[in-house]
């Protein structure tokens, strides 16, 4: 059969609430044109993150039940580091309330002033904590993985040729590599095996431990097996655990490939650093068997872990994608490629020449599509990076809109309407007109910031 149904039917309904184009444009008024601002029910097809918007399975609402609420040692912890440990057998595993605490908590023992990370390309939230501890961030993605028109199977691997001449030249900075599987701010964009066993022989040959920022290794294994020599007759369980045999440690948010709304961890073989990163826990998540999670949280990771790596999950996810990044291109919206895992991105300043940068063709993009159709994207471009610390704007590198796939939440009918709009979207795309800015924060301003239509 060609045709990839999804791989599971469906229990227990979240009811929709129809709005009118009409309506929209009262919410849009209401929300300064900020899709940030939106009450999440008046949206129809919420694309605006794959990050803890997906739906739990029947067994995770299952396990949910079996929670145990013990202030320490909980069988819980311990079903969900052996789910742990079957993919990845790190010493020590710290669970978190979700990514960006493990993060932290890394960073303020290995950060500090003077030094480097080297990542393929950090996370905001991973920049931002690195830069918290007054350390430099290093982005060494290799440079097709820059381009947007630009066809590589792996355009997340690492730069090697710059990461050994960052290794001979600052080693002593350097506390640990990073890389991120797959590469979220690149385009959620894959790492190939050869280059992460590669980037390992390198560390090794320095003295340095790897750790993977490991989001979304599952959909990262899925293209391994399918774009990657040697790797066709492997399951994407094994791929995953090959991936992990080459990693000191890993951060990780179970937002993503643990298929639960809450949830985290720091995983490593570190003896000493282990004691710290638990020390520092005890003070801002909890104690080390909970740490910043409910039992019945970690239940539903440990189930979540063995889901993400079933063959006909990861099929579906990645297909799907595919299938609504490949319908946009074929329309002729010009999109990043090849699709990435989790989410399509269109080029909105390649789609919108008409409008001028600095009227933010992503925002006017983003704002229309929720206009007509009800769906919520998200603008990664100049509302996003566009400010300057000193307060002047400058174009961010490209004008990208988002659009996030939540796992197992919406059926091929969602992506099909989603198309149908876009495409009545690009139909009448010169009439479109940019936005301008009449209010911004300080900081972060694409979340608060208020929009006016030209
Ligand atoms: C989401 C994400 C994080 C941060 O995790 P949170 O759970 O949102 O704190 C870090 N790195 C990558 C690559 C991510 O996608």
């Amino acid at each position: 059969m060609k045709t990839i149904i999804e791989p599971f039917r469906i229990k227990s309904v979240e009811p929709l609430r129809m709005t009118t184009t009409s309506e929209r444009e009262t919410f849009l008024k209401e929300a300064n044109y900020n899709l940030f601002s939106l009450h999440s029910d008046d949206v129809l097809v919420d694309l605006l993150t794959d990050s803890g918007t997906g739906a739990m399975s029947t067994n995770q609402w299952a396990a949910l039940q079996r929670g145990d609420e013990s202030y320490a040692g909980s069988p819980s912890y311990y079903r969900f580091e052996k789910a742990l440990k079957e993919l990845a057998p790190f010493k020590h595993v710290i669970p978190t309330h979700q990514g960006r605490a493990a993060e932290k908590i890394l960073f303020s023992i290995v950060g500090g002033e003077g030094k480097i990370i080297p990542n393929n390309t950090h996370f905001d939230t991973t920049r931002a904590n690195i830069e918290a501890t007054k350390t430099l961030a290093l982005d060494l993605v290799q440079k097709e993985g820059l381009d947007p028109k630009v066809e590589h199977p792996f355009k997340g691997n690492m730069d090697l040729q710059r990461l050994r001449k960052l290794l001979e030249s600052d080693g002593d900075k350097i506390p640990l590599v990073m890389l991120t599987i797959t590469n979220n701010s690149g385009g959620g964009q894959p790492v190939s095996m050869a280059n992460i066993k590669a980037t390992k022989a390198l560390c090794d040959e320095f003295g340095k431990p790897l750790f993977l920022d490991a989001c979304r290794f599952a959909e990262n294994a899925y293209f391994i097996k399918t774009r990657e020599e040697g790797y066709q007759d492997k399951s994407p369980k094994e791929i995953a655990q090959e991936i992990f045999s080459y990693a000191d440690g890993m951060t990780m948010s179970a937002k993503k490939d643990s298929l639960v709304n809450m949830g985290g961890w720091l995983a490593l073989n570190d003896d000493d650093w282990a004691m710290l990163a638990r020390n520092v826990l005890i003070l801002t998540e909890g104690f080390p068997t909970y740490g910043g999670l409910s039992g019945r949280d970690l239940e539903a990771m440990a189930v979540g872990l063995e889901e993400v790596v079933e063959e006909d999950y990861l099929n579906y996810r990645i297909t799907s994608t595919a299938y609504f990044g490949n319908a946009l291109d074929k329309i002729g919206i010009p999109i990043v490629k090849p699709v990435g895992g989790h989410a399509v991105y269109i080029d909105a300043r390649a789609m919108l020449p008409h409008i001028d940068v600095k009227h933010y063709p992503g925002q006017a993009l983003a704002i229309e599509m929720y206009r007509l159709g009800g769906i919520r994207a998200c603008e990664i471009g100049t509302v996003m990076f566009g400010r300057q610390p000193d307060g002047s704007e400058k174009p961010a590198a490209m004008d990208l809109v988002r659009m996030a796939i939540p796992r197992r939440v919406y059926t091929q009918s969602h992506i099909d309407y989603c198309i149908e709009c876009l495409e009545e979207v690009f139909t009448n795309k010169d009439k479109l007109k940019g936005v301008r800015i009449i209010w911004e924060p300080p900081m972060l301003r694409h979340f608060t910031a208020h929009f006016e239509p030209l």
